[in-house]
């Protein structure tokens, strides 16, 4: 039984004849590293198909590989090695899809029988040649949940934190850096969480559903801030716009007058145009009060 073969067969479950790692070599009797599985089709020469949407990078006949196709999977994150095929079916540069057939089994280059040997890599080694490739174990991969579509957008709301998703197939994990439950819609979604591992910074858009942010797939909304309420004003009717002429006029001679008098006013004078437009006028009255106060005192009633 093979957990990962079945996909690249239709109506046939393979099975293993000889998994990945290391083994002493049924042809050459070293130990080396078996850099894919093989996988046993009871000696029949049957299709081979793609994994999904990829593209052929090379085909050709190598002595020990026989004939073989290279195809880079770039939603998968990972290029394939179809090795010992009796017939090839596609050309270098051709789309492929799940399917597509690659090819049909056989026993072409060093082999003791028919099997597909099926070679996996990171897409990042596709154009390398066979020894600098880092092959890994097809059998122990992840496949993405096949859920095109994951998630329902919501509308832009100016009082959440959210993010619109700008492509159609972005990678949705259960958790940051985690596994991948498959591709999510474009639209906006709420904000509910938000991390940073591995150099991004995820959003959390549901339950175990997140994202990775980049300016280039996503685009963030903050929501507004809660205008907070100005503070109480000690004097009613004293808004900015009800400032009349003959106030400003007034607070110009009272500014003046002070000026004249005592030379801390002048300071306090400086620091006021710093001070927030409430102060400004609390100070405002405060001196007008003093003022008047000032004027009392002169008549003596004071
Ligand atoms: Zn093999």
């Amino acid at each position: 039984m093979s957990k990962n073969g079945q996909r690249l067969f239709r109506n046939f479950d393979p099975y293993i004849t000889s998994p990945f790692g290391y083994r002493i070599n049924p042809i050459s009797n070293e130990r080396s590293l078996h850099a894919g599985v093989d996988y046993g089709t009871n000696g029949k020469k049957i299709p081979c198909y793609g994994l999904t949407i990829g593209e052929v990078i090379k085909t050709g006949f190598q002595k020990a590989l026989g004939n073989y196709v290279y195809i880079n999977y770039p939603s998968l994150g990972h290029g394939a090695l179809y090795q010992h095929l009796d017939s090839i079916k596609v050309k270098k540069g051709e789309k492929v899809t799940k399917d597509t057939v690659i090819g049909i089994t056989g026993a072409t280059g060093e082999v003791t029988g028919i099997h597909l040997h099926f070679g996996w890599f990171p897409s990042s080694d596709i154009n390398k040649d066979w020894y600098s490739i880092n092959f890994e174990n097809y059998e122990t991969y992840e496949f993405p949940v096949e859920v095109s579509i994951i998630g329902t957008p919501t509308s832009r709301d100016l009082f959440k934190d959210q993010i619109e998703v700008l492509i159609s197939n972005l990678r949705l994990r259960d958790n940051p850096n985690g596994k991948i439950l498959g591709y999510i819609r474009k639209g906006i979604y709420n904000i509910l969480d938000n991390k940073i591992d591995a150099g991004y910074t995820w959003y959390k858009i549901g339950n175990n559903m997140w994202i990775a942010y980049t300016s280039e797939y996503g685009k963030l909304y903050l929501k507004e801030e809660i205008k907070e309420e100005p503070p109480k004003k000690e004097v009613a009717n004293n808004s900015e716009i009800d400032t009349t002429e003959e106030e400003k006029i007034e607070k110009d001679e009272i500014n003046n007058d002070y000026q004249n008098n005592d030379k801390e006013t002048e300071d306090d004078t400086k620091i006021r145009e710093d001070e927030p437009k409430i102060g400004g006028f609390r100070a405002f009255f405060q001196k007008l009060f003093e003022f008047f106060k000032k004027i009392l005192k002169k008549l003596g009633i004071m």
